[in-house]
């Protein structure tokens, strides 16, 4: 995935008009990023100053994922690297650290936020819950990490960051906004999301809703059985009316559990993977964090009205 703004091209020189300044354009920063969620905040805070490309495309479980040779070579060449941390890039955030302590510019993007309000997945893991993005106005308070690394790596666009970082977190503040007043058409007692996997933690402690996954905080370990049995339970219990499949975590056991529960699958949310920039649905471009972030609520609240 790669946002090239197409804008300075390397080594060119702009001739300020009216003045004998000549100065040499910004050559872009090569930036890399792990997830699309962090690409896309990224690439909006670098704007005309990076080009951004990010390792997990569209269906990829940043959970299980493993770097490619390809991978590697990127970050290697990166001029900046930044990556959700708090392990949600389980086999990875040990390269990055190693990156990081050898002098890199490598940034995890949730590194700012006080540990005290990260949420507890209870599964005995010891790591905090990394799903961040879905709580939008918690998202946002990463983009000053963002603007300080890019920063520190280029200073002379500092400026330049920290507008594109206040202008990145107005449009965050008026996306949570629309999401309150989206999920304010739902009754209280309807705010019931079961979903494959526990990616929406911070998105029922913000919006009020009652968040079940089946596979626990990650996707390493399977479903068991009695867990498929007690969640059937729990939707005919509270009558949920339906649940959700993720884009990046195989549908089958949700289908299962539709099924033996006879509730409808309301449809395919995205939890740790953008969908492909560029595919539209509703209006919302999937591949984007904007997009993605309206089209799951969207979703949500129309399957349980
Ligand atoms: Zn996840």
């Amino acid at each position: 995935m790669n946002w090239n703004f197409g804008l300075p091209r390397r080594g060119l020189l702009l001739l300020t008009l009216g003045s004998a300044l000549i100065s040499q354009a910004q050559t872009p920063l090569q930036v890399v990023a792990t997830t699309g969620m962090v690409g896309d905040m990224v690439a909006r805070v670098a704007g005309e100053r990076a080009e951004v490309d990010y390792l997990m495309g569209p269906g990829v479980d940043p959970h299980l994922y493993k770097a490619t040779a390809s991978d590697v070579r990127k970050l290697q060449r990166a001029d900046v690297i930044f990556y959700n941390g708090l392990f949600l890039e389980g086999k990875m955030q040990s390269i990055l650290e190693r990156m990081a302590r050898s002098g890199r510019a490598v940034a995890a993007i949730t590194e700012g936020i006080d540990h005290d309000r990260l949420l507890d997945p209870g599964d005995g893991s010891g790591h905090p819950d990394p799903h961040l993005w879905f709580d939008t106005a918690m998202w946002s308070e990463c983009i000053p990490v963002v603007v300080e690394t890019l920063s520190r790596v280029q200073p002379e666009s500092a400026e330049y960051f920290a507008a594109q970082g206040e202008m990145v977190r107005q449009e965050m503040a008026s996306l949570h906004q629309w999401a309150v007043a989206k999920i304010s058409e739902l009754p209280k007692d309807q705010r019931v999301l079961v979903t494959s996997h526990d990616a929406y933690g911070y998105f029922g402690e913000a919006y009020g809703f009652t968040v079940v996954g089946l596979q626990g905080i990650s996707t390493v370990s399977e479903a068991a059985l009695a867990d498929m049995a007690q969640l059937v339970d729990f939707i005919r219990e509270r009558q949920v009316k339906a649940i959700f499949v993720e884009s990046s975590v195989p549908h089958a056991t949700i289908e299962r559990i539709a099924t033996d529960a006879q509730v409808e699958i309301g449809g395919e949310l995205f939890s740790d993977a953008m969908g492909t920039p560029g595919q539209m649905e509703n209006g919302y471009d999937l591949g984007t964090y904007d997009g993605m972030v309206r089209h799951n609520i969207t979703t949500i609240v129309e399957a349980l009205k």
